[in-house]
């Protein structure tokens, strides 16, 4: 008998044996559980602003953490080694991950960030280690695609300080290209920003988000759910299937920012 996953967006039917679009979810005991629970592939202390957040802790480090698979399929993924397969990795416990953030604290450390890859697939680790950080007195950040299913970012949400949420878009069938939605992550932005600070991060693709009619109905949408939230206009350069594309021009992205900046307090351009 098949189940349906309901932890974002694509809602997939899991069949016996086999994974839903993210490889990482698979049917287990009439249950959609993760199979990376744990499995770490990178770990760094990493300045705060590297999520990017410029305005949550300037100036401090958080322990970054990532593992593998995702719930998107972006040609210009700048993190493909670990988003498209199983790749080798270390097995940990939130605790070993608290206790290791808070060996870090004379460092600058101020907490835990779920990144690299797709956070939000790892549902059930989030919530183990971010409770177990802030019982310890640790930030929580999530750096996601913010197309977890709303209701469940919402309970993780107590436990959630910061979040970068990615808009990569503002043009519905763009997002569904890549595997995303638009509402989705909109509704998220929002839901987000209620509870806890909030930054967003467009990355500047040629010839996918690079129109400024589009960065300004973007950054409009933003300033209508709260002007004060920070967007990083960010710059693409060559990877995944775009390994041939050139980077996006600095002049393009700072002519986007420029727009942006219109409707938003804060923008801040990135990779330039
Ligand atoms: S988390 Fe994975 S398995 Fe679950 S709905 Fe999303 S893509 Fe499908």
């Amino acid at each position: 008998m098949s189940v349906r996953c309901i932890y974002c967006h694509h809602m997939c039917e899991l069949e016996p044996g086999k994974t839903g679009y993210c490889g990482t979810r698979m049917l287990r005991n009439g249950q959609s559980v993760s199979l990376n629970y744990g499995e770490i592939t990178s770990l760094a202390l990493d300045p705060i602003e590297k999520k990017p957040l410029a305005l949550f802790h300037s100036g401090s480090y958080i322990l970054s953490l990532g593992s593998w698979g995702c719930n998107m399929r972006c040609p210009w993924c700048q993190n493909e080694s670990i988003s498209r397969d199983r790749v080798r990795s270390v097995s940990v416990t939130p605790e070993e991950i608290v206790q290791r953030a808070l060996e870090l604290r004379p460092q600058g450390n101020i907490g835990i960030a779920y990144t690299y890859n797709e956070p939000l697939i790892s549902y059930e680790f989030i919530q183990d280690t971010a409770a177990a950080a802030h019982e310890a007195g640790l930030k929580n950040v999530l750096v996601t695609n913010g197309m977890g299913t709303p209701e469940l970012l919402s309970e993780l949400l107590e436990h959630i300080d910061a979040l970068n949420i990615d808009l990569k878009t503002i043009v519905p069938e763009q997002y569904e290209r890549i595997g995303g939605d638009l509402d989705t992550v909109l509704e998220n932005i929002e839901e987000a920003s209620y509870c806890a600070h909030v930054e967003v991060t467009t990355l500047v693709v040629p010839g996918f988000n690079d129109n400024p009619d589009e960065m300004a109905k973007l950054a409009r949408t933003l300033a209508e759910i709260d002007p004060e939230i920070p967007l990083h206009v960010t710059r693409f350069f060559p990877a995944a299937e775009m390994r041939t594309t050139p980077p996006t021009p600095v002049q393009t992205v700072y002519r986007l920012a420029d727009i942006a900046r219109k409707y938003l307090r804060y923008v801040f351009v990135g990779n330039c």
